[in-house]
């Protein structure tokens, strides 16, 4: 059975153009509730290791100097079937190719600065939650 909790971040891109209270309107909009919700900086450590698992990937450098590049707002949220219906309401990783009404097709800029971050599966939602929030942070 799908989990009903999922892991977000409102990326550098889109706090930094003041899109943030828009985002988290389409999120709560969408059925989903806040069970824990953060503004915070990502250290170059931070960023290394909530992204390990892109390590080898080529745009790996790139990705933590644009993740540490200002304030990110990090949530776990709740919902049914949360992992997966929180990847349709973002969208597809490259904007270009993102769905019509998703937040990713509004607000992102490119496909590195793609406005938000959505887990990909219950157990790296319940790892990256974690990685931010202790249970007496959340709801
Ligand atoms: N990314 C990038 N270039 C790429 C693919 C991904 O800069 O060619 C960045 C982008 O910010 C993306 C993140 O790396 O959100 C993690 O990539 P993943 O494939 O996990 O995409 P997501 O799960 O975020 O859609
Ligand atoms: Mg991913």
């Amino acid at each position: 059975m799908a989990g009903t909790k999922t892991f977000t971040m409102i990326k550098p891109d889109a706090t930094g153009a003041g899109h943030t209270g828009k985002i988290i309107d389409r999120i709560i909009g969408a059925g989903f509730s806040l069970k824990a919700m953060k503004l915070t900086q990502l250290t170059r450590e931070d960023a290394e290791s909530f992204y390990a698992v892109h390590r080898e990937r080529p745009f790996f450098g790139e990705l933590v100097e644009y993740m540490t590049s200002g304030p990110i707002v990090a949530a776990i949220l709740e919902k049914d079937n949360a992992v997966e219906d929180f990847r349709t309401l973002i969208g597809a990783t490259n904007p270009a190719e993102a769905a019509e009404g998703t937040i990713r097709k509004e607000f992102a800029e490119s496909i590195a600065a793609n406005a938000v971050h959505g887990s990909d599966s219950d157990e790296n939602a319940a790892i990256e939650g974690a990685f931010f929030f202790s249970t007496r942070e959340t709801v």
